[in-house]
Parts: structure tokens; sequence; C-alpha cells
């Protein structure tokens, strides 16, 4: 005989997707990749690349600065600022926040770059003092640029940009700030004019909703200067030849158009919302999966890995759980008995933690189910914690004006940027 449960291997209702990325698609965002692709000479598609590069300008907070798009994943991205900014042998600054900082210092390296890392002190935001003090010391101004991961996805950290550009500005030291904000654009405030930001990194499956396989840069005018004068050989990287009117020199081939067919719809969706008020609700949701984590933590087994409140991101969460607790079989416990996919520790945390991505397409019964179900593979691994889902409902269901005044108090933050 068989028994009931073997008789389908389907398992009913939603899967929960609480990875930092890639994030749930919308089904506008899904809907619209459903369509057929252009004929490259059809104006239709140069239309849908302009609204897409204007759309990611106003995401970025950027009147002038080139946006250039890449069929690539956030490592090509990377690959696009190193390679336009630095020759081999000349050095780059990475700021130490994590894993992710890590793996770009490591990518620069392997592309001929010399880095100099600033230290990385384990659950805290990059140190920006450490910047500062590094370029006063560089008389010889060779350094080419700081690089600074805004959100440091496997950390949860997020850092302070505006410490990084007072830095470097207070060391009067010629140096590009270029920030990577994969893990944040569309979720934190970020405002790549007001900051002076030379260089700004994105790509599509965080925040923004949209399926693996597309990235961005924003560059101004300063970092693309940086770039003329740069021997790197490159093609499909290069700014320069990408800076171009036809749409088939902007992507050194083909567009990836169904990816910018989601793009235009996520990003519809993101100002049909308003960016202020997306904001907010990151703010809202990341406050909800805070507190929480709080509740847990009173009894011991787990706890915030990022120490100060305001290094917490608010597009993932990072927790960290006594030893001899295994968070990759609490992992494996939550996705197939509860449906609810939560991410693992990366390089030195690995078996040290997980995290609860909260960025995207959510709201908040979403964030309470996740939270249910982290609660439930807790329960079911016998690891002990305090009450967090009540806490989460708690600040869910607080007055509504609070959650208004937070758009507002964002909306007033960011410097509305005119459509070109
Ligand atoms: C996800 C991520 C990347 C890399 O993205 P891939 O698409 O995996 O190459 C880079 N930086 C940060 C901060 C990220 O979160």
């Amino acid at each position: 005989m068989t028994s009931p449960a073997s008789l389908s291997s389907r398992i009913p209702g939603t899967l929960f997707l609480h990875a930092p990325g890639p994030t749930r698609l919308p089904p506008q965002v899904v809907n619209a990749m459903g369509t057929q692709p252009l004929e490259l000479g059809d104006p239709a598609l140069d239309t849908l690349i302009a609204a897409c590069e204007s759309g990611l300008r106003r995401v970025f907070g950027t009147a002038q600065s080139d946006v250039f798009m890449y069929a690539a994943n956030g490592h090509g991205a990377w690959e696009a600022a190193i390679s336009n900014l630095a020759a081999p042998g000349q050095c780059v600054v990475v700021a130490g926040s994590g894993t992710f900082s890590e793996a770009w210092a490591l990518h620069a390296e392997g592309m001929g770059v010399r880095v100099q890392r600033t230290a990385c002190e384990e659950g805290h935001a990059a140190d920006a003092g450490a910047v500062a003090q590094l370029l006063r010391a560089e008389s010889a101004r060779e350094i080419v640029a700081v690089f600074v991961v805004h959100t440091d996805t496997g950390s949860g950290v997020t850092s302070n940009l505006q410490a990084f550009r007072d830095a470097i500005d207070a060391a009067a030291h010629p140096a590009l700030l270029v920030a990577d904000v994969v893990a944040s654009l569309g979720a934190a405030p970020f405002d790549m004019d007001a900051l002076r930001v030379d260089v700004a990194i994105g790509a599509s499956q965080k925040a923004l909703m949209v399926p693996p396989g597309l990235s961005f840069v924003a560059v101004n005018e300063k970092a693309l200067n940086v770039a003329r004068n740069n021997p790197t050989p490159r093609v499909y990287w290069d700014w320069l030849r990408r800076k171009s009117e036809l749409s088939y020199r902007k992507f050194c081939g083909t567009p990836p158009q169904n990816l910018l067919m989601g793009l235009h719809a996520a990003l519809g969706l993101v100002f049909e919302e308003g960016l202020a008020q997306v904001i907010a609700r990151h703010r809202l949701l990341a406050d909800a999966v805070q507190a929480a984590v709080q509740g847990w933590s009173e009894r011991g087994d787990v706890g915030f890995h990022v120490r100060e409140p305001k290094s917490r991101s608010v597009s993932v969460t990072t927790i960290a759980v006594r030893e001899g607790i295994d968070p990759e079989a609490l992992r494996t416990l939550a996705r197939e008995r509860f449906q609810v996919g939560i991410a693992g520790g990366l390089g030195s945390l690995a078996g040290r933690i997980f995290r609860i991505g909260h960025l995207g397409d959510l709201n908040a019964p979403m964030v309470l189910g996740c939270l249910a179900g982290v609660e439930a593979a807790m329960h079911a691994s016998g690891i002990a914690y305090g009450p967090g889902v009540a806490h989460a409902v708690r600040v869910l269901a607080g007055p509504l004006e609070a959650t208004r005044g937070e758009a507002a108090l964002v909306e007033a933050a960011l410097v509305e940027t005119p459509a070109p």
C-alpha cells in the first residue's frame, strides 16, 4: 500500500522566498517578461531602453550620470567598474565590510589591480575612519578609487556612505567613491548625486524584483574622465564604447530584451507605489523582523550578528546561532517542512549564522509568515527562543500615522530627480 504522503510530491501553497536575492517576482514582472522579443530595428526597443535608463537614474538618485546596463550578474558590473577605472598595477582601496567587500577585492586583484583593504570587524559597519587615515597618508595620490559596499549581504551590515564621502573630502584626495548598492538599491535611502558617489553599481535580482542576469552602473562625468584616461584593454565592459544612441552599441550586441521588459515593469511598480513609500515599507518590514529577532534572542540560542541597530540592513537580517546549533539543518527544515527559504552563512560565517531576506515584493503578512515558519523550524529543532512573531505583530500593527510619517521623512530626504 502506498501511504498518502508518497502519492504526490506536490506541496500546496506558496514557497516563501526569503533569500536576500534573488527575490520574489511580482506577477506584473513575470507577465512583462513573457512578451515576444522585438526586432532590433524596432523603435519600441529604443523607447524601452530609454525608459529603463531614466527609471534607474531616478532610483539611483542621479540627474546627470550615464547609466550602462549589462547582460550580466552583479559580478559583471563589478568587473565593469574595475576595468574602466583601474589599470593593472594601479591601486584601489576596498573598505572591509564582510564577504562581499572581500569578494570584490579579490575580483580586483584577479584583474591585476592592487588592493589596499581596511580591516573588517565582524558584526560592525565598514570603518570610514580607517579609509580617511589611509588616504591622508598616501601622499603620492595614486589611489584611483575607494570601493564601499553599502549593504554587505553576507553580514547584513549597512555602512554609512556619507562617512566615506566625508573621509575622501577631509583627506582632499582625488580618489573616486564607488558604491556597490546591489543589495540596498530600492530598499534603503540612497542619493548618488547628493552623496557625490562617482560610480554606483546595482543588479536586477534584489529589491528591484527582476530575475538575475541584468546589472547596471551609474557613472558620473568625473568617473567617465578617469575611464577615458585608463589604458586597460577592454571591449564588452567599456563605458566609452557603450556611450551611444544606438541600442546595439549600448549593449555591445543584442540587448537582453525580456529582462529589460521585466525591469521596466518593476520600475513602474516602484514609481506607482512611490519610491519614498517603497523605502518606508522596507524600513517597517525590517523593523518587524528585527523586533522578532530581539524577542527570539531572550533565551540565548540565537541573536543579532550586527551589533549596532543603526548598522542593521533594511534588506537582510543576519542571525547568529549559539555554538552547537547547526543553522544549515535549520534552513533545510525551514525549507522542506515549512516552505520558507532562508539563507545561510557565507565564507567565515558559514555554520554560524542564518539570514532572513526582507526585500522586494513583500508585505506584512508575508513577513509574518516567514517569521512564523522560522519559529516553527526552531521549535522543531529544539532551539530555545523568546516570543518573536508577537513582537513583529506589534511593530506592524502600530499606528498607521507612524508608517506614513516615515514615508514623509524619506520623501523630504530624497532629492527628487527630474526625469530627463
Ligand atoms: C548579490 C550581490 C552582489 C553580486 O551579485 P551577483 O548577481 O551574485 O553577481 C554584489 N554585491 C552585493 C552587495 C550583493 O548583495
